[in-house]
């Protein structure tokens, strides 16, 4: 078995800007480190983009509040439930509810949160922002949610401050409280942000590293519409990829997904993620008339399919990790059991967060 270990600076700043022989060998022990402590198996979740009121201001996103070009909607819970419904019979593995930061969200997740996780029978994945108090966190856990992304995006302070005009105390805070909320917790950057230097990348390695999450990720910086750096190129995409590598080799097991920018921006993207060493797609269920409107990097976004998904793992040489259902007869098709390692990593993921269905709530009691 290959055991995860911790790279020197040194080393990390060279694997970063590796090309050619030298990169394929540290994604083969990427894989090799996924395969020993995940299996080859690819985890799907189902999104929903619930909301894309904002209250923050980040430079590359065009739902950031001074941004007055764009209509914005919230989902009623009736509506987020009926997606969800359609994620179950996906055979998908996870409801992933993603918004801006808006607080005005967290009514309707009173009344969501406990229907998916008791009725519907998902993990609930939250993407929502930052929240003035620990309480709020654990409310979520309260309801039933399992895990929570807050990306860090840009670990460097004054660098976090000129794109997201924020203090990433803030940010580190949240990201503390969700933890001890209880929740798994997601973290990751953007590589090719204005202003950004390979040094400031190594520290993000090292910053999301010391956190030991759940989850890690890491996109390409795509210019998007209507935001002060829409003018400037696309991120480089190797590096991308060589810190996700890096990652799966420091960290052994945390899920990493191969996000769709990285298919955006070069058709194989998300193949090449894979093989990277990343272990999650995230197949985008947001009915197409919202999913227009949640520009987080591009009103022109590569949407995720369940089909591209499939595709993309077959050719990985590597299995999705669904469980048949009715509705996707192909998937039945091919599904088989899992091998010992895949199994641990199914249970620790999707079975056992099913074992914990919240705390009851006053109203319940
Ligand atoms: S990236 Fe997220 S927090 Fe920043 S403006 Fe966009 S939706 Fe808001």
């Amino acid at each position: 078995m290959v055991a995860s270990s911790v790279f020197t600076r040194e080393e990390v700043r060279h694997l970063l800007m590796v090309t050619g022989d030298e990169q394929e060998a540290l994604f083969q022990r990427a894989r090799q480190v996924r395969r020993d402590r995940c299996g080859d198996v690819v985890l799907l979740r189902g999104l929903i983009e619930i909301s894309n009121f904002c209250q923050k201001k980040c430079d590359y996103c065009a739902m950031r509040a001074p941004n007055k070009e764009l209509e914005r909607f919230r989902l009623s819970a009736r509506e987020i439930l009926d997606v969800v419904e359609n994620i179950k019979d996906m055979g998908l593995n996870i409801a992933f509810l993603q918004a801006g930061q808006d607080p005005k969200c967290d009514e309707i997740l009173e009344e969501v949160i406990p229907v998916i996780k008791r009725d519907i029978g998902l993990p609930v994945l939250l993407n929502l922002g930052e929240r003035p108090r620990k309480s709020v966190y654990e409310r979520y856990v309260e309801l039933g949610a399992d895990s929570f992304i807050m990306k860090i995006e840009a670990s460097d302070p004054e660098l976090y401050r000129n794109t997201i005009h924020a203090d990433i105390g803030k940010r580190i805070q949240c990201s503390h409280w969700i933890k001890e909320a209880g929740m798994k917790l997601g973290t990751g950057n953007i590589v090719g942000l204005p202003g950004q230097t390979l040094e400031h990348i190594v520290n993000d390695i090292f910053f999301c590293y010391d956190f030991k999450p759940d989850f890690v990720s890491s996109s390409p910086f795509i210019p998007n519409e209507d935001t002060p750096f829409e003018e400037i190129g696309y991120g480089p995409i190797n590096i991308t990829l060589n810190c996700m590598a890096i990652w799966r080799i420091m960290l052994g097991d945390p899920l990493i997904p191969t996000v769709s920018p990285l298919e955006k921006i070069q058709k194989g993207g998300q193949l090449a993620g894979l093989n990277a060493g990343a272990n999650v797609m995230t197949i985008n269920c947001t009915p197409a008339e919202w999913r227009e409107k949640y520009a987080i990097y591009s009103k022109e976004r590569f949407v995720v399919t369940l089909d591209h998904a499939y595709q993309t793992i077959e050719k990985a040489g590597m299995k999705p990790l669904t469980r048949p259902v009715k509705s996707v007869p192909e998937a039945a098709a091919k599904w088989k059991p899992l091998d010992p390692v895949s199994e641990a990593f199914e249970h620790r993921h999707l079975i056992s967060p099913m074992l914990s269905l919240g705390r009851p709530t006053a109203v319940a009691q």
